[in-house]
């Protein structure tokens, strides 16, 4: 079964994307402190491509050096185990250190990654989406989670790349 995993910096929209792809209309996790260390996975089936897509997320605590450790780890452990990787950005904080630093791991895989910066409500923000190509990759797809913009490019090319 071919699985995909969806990673980034806490608040980027990752269970949003999640949901949206799942066409879930509520959130199917509170990303509340404390809540799920889990990850939350559901079956897609689009254009005739089945795979299974997994949220990771929920972080114990706030510290930053926590979350930071953690969101890598989470990275490492899709870089292991997913066949393809949603790796996601939020267009309104910008490039983040920690953006850097995950891009930089994920370069070094063969599987196919998808560069998604979220909170792409609307044209206007597409300039901000464009900063992302400063991680040196080939490919930003900007989306809007929440609205819906964009997610359907992306699962083109996703499906594609199965
Ligand atoms: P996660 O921590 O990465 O799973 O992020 P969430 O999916 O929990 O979303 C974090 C916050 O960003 C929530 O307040 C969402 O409503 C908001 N958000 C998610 N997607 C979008 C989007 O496309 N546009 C905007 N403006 N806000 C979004
Ligand atoms: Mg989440």
């Amino acid at each position: 079964m071919t699985m995909v995993a969806v990673v980034g910096r806490p608040n980027v929209g990752k269970s949003t994307l999640f949901n949206r792809i799942c066409r879930r209309r509520h959130a199917l996790v509170d990303d509340l402190p404390g809540v799920t260390r889990d990850r939350i996975t559901a079956q897609v089936s689009y254009e005739g491509k089945t795979f299974t897509l997994v949220d990771t997320g929920g972080f114990v605590s706030g510290d930053p050096e926590r979350i930071a450790g953690e969101t890598r780890e989470q990275v490492l452990l899709a870089l292991e185990e997913a066949d393809a990787i949603l790796f996601v950005s939020d267009a309104k904080t910008g490039v983040h250190p920690e953006d850097v630093t995950m891009a930089d791991l994920l370069r070094r895989t063969e599987k196919p990654v998808f560069y998604v910066v979220n909170k792409v409500d609307g044209p206007e923000q597409e300039a901000l989406a464009a900063e992302f190509y400063a991680l040196g990759v080939d490919r930003v797809y900007a989306v809007s989670a929440a609205h819906g913009r964009g997610i359907h490019d992306l699962l083109e090319d996703l499906t594609a790349a199965m």
